[in-house]
């Protein structure tokens, strides 16, 4: 896979002086999509949510932080995609560099489309189905997190650039 993806994500980066990933994709990556949510102290602290797909890690960030109440729709601005490596990474993007303040991982697990029965089995069917999500502007997941579990919706608004992240009414 190119690392053309990652262009954006390097092109912000001076990797001599942050302590984030360079810019890689896995190879031979089996079993479960992975999905990360990092609390960003930046400027503004955040957080920083994540879908492994297609090699990368899709990204929003969402300033409040994920809801568990469905009626509570929080706001994820879109952000470039991430390296995989990025998932595990934490520590302290240093003062002048994009970014600058102190990440730190909130929560991670797998997470798979609601629509694909079969994601266990069939990764890329699931990464085609994210993808197709993604290109529409309406993704429906279930992630399966330490603290965030369940079904979830992320719909780009109709204003474009923005999109929503919502909790589906499920046991979580
Ligand atoms: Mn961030």
């Amino acid at each position: 896979m190119a690392k053309g993806k990652l262009n954006e994500y390097s092109s912000k980066r001076s990797f001599k002086a942050t302590p984030e990933p360079a810019a890689q994709i896995p190879e031979g990556r089996s079993g479960p999509l992975l999905f990360v949510i990092q609390q960003h102290s930046a400027t503004r602290m955040h957080y920083d949510f994540r879908l492994e797909c297609d090699g990368v890690l899709k990204s929003w960030a969402v300033p409040k932080g994920p809801s568990l109440d469905p009626a509570d729709k929080r706001l994820a601005v879109p952000t470039e995609d991430h390296p995989f490596d990025y998932a595990s990474f934490e520590g302290v993007i240093p003062p002048g560099q994009y970014g600058a303040g102190e990440v730190i991982v909130w929560d991670c697990g797998v997470y798979s489309p609601d629509e694909n029965a079969a994601w266990v089995e069939d990764r890329e069917a699931a990464e085609e189905q994210v993808l197709q999500g993604l290109k529409k502007g309406k993704l429906s997941i279930t992630l399966r997190g330490e603290k965030v579990k369940g079904s979830f919706a992320l719909v780009r608004t109709s204003r474009g650039k923005d999109w929503l992240l919502i909790k589906h009414k499920d046991r979580f």
